[in-house]
């Protein structure tokens, strides 16, 4: 495998003489330039420059914020899958985090089923840059967006700042996101 090399904006590729102006560059008085940050390609049967946009795999920064799947409940500490990162290119592989229950919320938690369970689908912030990545939902737009009863796993209704239930008429006890996705 070879390996590939980044190139920026306006960096000299090469000239006419050797490369045909591929996507992703343009030419200047004879020379070709890349047009965009992204990866090298040249093609030799071809005599062919180009580049295309990089195919890096987006990571987890601090500060972004992440959509996730709780994978696992702890004591104190709800494990999750991270499967997006928000405005950011979709993820090639999986990442772990964890939200702390004093990362839960401004009001104290007593436990951290008050604020999450299994398969709950939540929005939270990243505050660590490497794995397991912390997590913190305590913002008004973070925490469950989408949650299934824990009793007969239908869809979870967001009725006057509550988690309902229609089919068991119950409620449940969440950190709810102002984005929560089924609201009455
Ligand atoms: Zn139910």
């Amino acid at each position: 495998m070879s390996k590939t090399k980044i190139v920026s904006p306006g960096e000299k590729l090469g000239v006419i003489e050797e490369y045909i102006p591929g996507s992703g560059t343009y030419e200047e008085d004879g020379k070709i330039f890349s047009s965009m940050a992204g990866e090298l390609e040249i093609d030799p049967k071809n005599r062919s420059v180009g580049v295309t946009p990089s195919k890096k795999p987006a990571v987890p920064e601090v500060g972004d914020v992440v959509e996730g799947i709780v994978v696992g409940m702890k004591e104190d500490v709800a494990l999750v899958k991270i499967v997006e990162i928000k405005g950011k290119r979709p993820l090639t592989g999986d990442f772990s985090a964890q939200l702390h229950i004093s990362q839960v919320s401004k009001d104290y938690t007593k436990s951290i089923f008050d604020a999450v369970n299994l398969n709950d689908r939540i929005l939270a912030k990243v505050t660590t840059g490497w794995a397991p990545y912390q997590l913190s939902t305590v913002d008004d737009d973070l925490g469950v967006i989408y949650a299934t009863c824990t009793k007969c796993g239908g869809d979870l209704v967001l009725k006057k700042g509550k988690l309902y239930c229609t089919n068991d008429n119950i409620s449940e006890k969440k950190k709810i996101s102002r984005l929560y996705l089924l609201k009455e």
